[in-house]
């Protein structure tokens, strides 16, 4: 028999399931994205199901970690795609708010994200992790999950969330995920989606080029060489390299945990 994913778009009925699912003593994994799913969200999925009874995915494509001059409206949106994988992977439900269940009253009462956010991301896009800790701190009080997984994909939001988590004192475990990249070492992405196929080629690069250079300044050559347009930054943190290139118009990031 085909289990079928139900896919919940109210926040009422999201909490009608979940509280069955907690009166059944059930433990409730939780895996944010904004859709557009590949094997890099599917393995959160996986390992959600790991750490958990239960496995939660909610797409919710968030305006406000988007600058306006960014991809909002571009942002590939494939719900009925996403929700076949996911029913694939196991996940027991899909949370597709609207954005009035997340922004009831617009967004006027906010937190601020603490120290890991300064730097790197937000020097080049201010904006993005207001927004990240906004939306992942409502969608916490929507699920009220035991535990969330995050990519190490994006380092910098992995530790962004962990200090959210710890300086609310929020009952969330945050698991880290590996990245799941291409055979050449591309790290996936729903932002991969938007480059040619000469443009893929360059991107596959970024990967070996941070893994070998060890001087910033070195890299950011090799990487202008190699074909990138511009460098957002190269820098070393969290014992990590971490790296945002831009490839024409779309903007890629990666990282690797240093030896
Ligand atoms: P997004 O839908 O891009 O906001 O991503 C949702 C979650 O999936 C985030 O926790 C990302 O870090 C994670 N993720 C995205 N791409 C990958 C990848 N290639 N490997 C592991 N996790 C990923």
């Amino acid at each position: 028999m085909t289990m079928t994913t139900p896919i919940l778009t109210s926040r009422t009925h999201l909490q009608n399931t979940i509280e069955g699912w907690k009166a059944e003593k059930q433990t409730l994994g939780f895996v944010p994205t904004m859709g557009a799913l590949h094997e890099g969200h599917l393995s959160l999925v996986k390992l959600a199901l790991e750490n958990a009874d239960k496995c939660i995915v909610s797409i919710f494509v968030n305006p406000t970690q988007f600058a306006p001059h960014e991809d909002f409206d571009a942002y590939p949106r494939t719900l009925e795609k996403d929700v076949a994988q996911l029913e694939a992977a196991g996940a027991h439900l899909v949370y597709a708010p609207c954005e009035p269940d997340i922004y009831p009253n617009g967004k006027d009462t906010n937190i601020t994200p603490g120290s890991a956010a300064q730097g790197l991301e937000s020097d080049f896009r201010p904006h993005f992790f207001g927004g990240v800790v906004n939306v992942v701190f409502r969608l916490f009080e929507h699920v009220r999950p035991d535990i969330a997984v995050f990519g190490e994909k994006d380092y910098q939001q992995l530790m962004v969330i962990k200090e959210m988590v710890t300086d609310y004192a929020l009952p969330i475990r945050i698991i880290g995920a590996p990245i799941i990249r291409d055979e050449y070492g591309l790290a996936l992405s729903s932002r991969n989606a938007y480059l040619s196929e000469s443009e893929r080629a360059t991107a596959r690069q970024l990967n070996k080029i941070i893994r070998n250079a060890s001087i910033s300044g070195r890299t950011e050559a090799a990487l202008l060489e190699a074909g990138f347009d511009k460098i957002d930054y190269v820098a070393e943190r969290w014992n990590r390299r971490l790296a945002a290139v831009w490839i024409g118009k779309t903007r890629l990031i990666d990282n690797i945990r240093l030896p």
